[in-house]
């Protein structure tokens, strides 16, 4: 059975890849139970670049099949932004309680049509046997509420209601949410290709 690495410390990505990937024989482990920790700088302009890097980096330390995500929040009316510096916006260590109303408080005047965000995920699997680097990469649409809401989710969740929803993205399950999310959606992408691959 092949081995792939998802480059992560979040286990609850981990727990949701292995989920997606379970039609396909492989076994998906992450870096700690590979025993790599090296730390790739996320500099790139775009989600597509970080997750490459990430992905490329790893497989070339390990000689393993290497899956990275890299993955943010672009809110329209500030021009994309927090875009790929979501993690690090308003302060890397800042709760995302406070990112969160400071975000609600400086759109307070900014009208419901122009609220407008999305949330994207980039996937790169890199291979050790010299085949291209593959990328996947999808989006969740909808718009920054007026107020936070919900308990699920993480991050950004609270303040994001998803296009058709009236509540955000942290008041529905988390199996809803991976339905319609930026990263299940392109991790099913992924999931179809890598399939393809092995079984060529
Ligand atoms: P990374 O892909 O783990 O680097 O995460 C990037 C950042 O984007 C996270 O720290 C969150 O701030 C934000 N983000 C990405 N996906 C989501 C999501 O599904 N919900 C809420 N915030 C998210």
């Amino acid at each position: 059975m092949k081995t792939i690495i998802f480059a992560t410390k979040n286990k609850d990505k981990v727990k949701e890849i292995r989920e997606i990937m379970s039609n396909i024989n492989v076994n998906i482990i992450t870096m700690e139970e590979a025993g790599i920790d090296i730390d790739v700088i996320e500099d790139g302009q775009t989600f597509e670049e970080n997750a490459r890097k990430k992905a490329e980096e790893i497989m070339k330390e390990s000689g393993h099949i290497v899956m990275a995500d890299d993955s943010g929040l672009e809110i329209d009316c500030f021009d994309k932004a927090p875009g790929v510096y979501s993690a690090r916006y308003l302060g890397e260590n800042t709760p995302y309680e406070e990112k969160n109303a400071i975000i609600l408080d400086k759109m307070k005047d900014i009208e419901d049509n122009k609220r407008s965000a999305r949330f994207v995920c980039a996937i790169a699997t890199a291979f050790p046997d010299g085949r291209a680097t593959i990328i996947t990469r999808d989006t969740m649409e909808g718009k920054i509420g007026r107020k936070a809401v919900g308990s699920g989710g993480f991050g950004y969740d609270p303040i994001f209601y998803p296009q058709g929803y009236q509540t955000s993205s942290a008041d529905i399950s988390a199996k809803e949410k991976n339905a319609i999310s930026h990263r299940g959606k392109a991790l099913r992408a992924m999931e179809k290709q890598i399939r393809k691959v092995l079984e060529k």
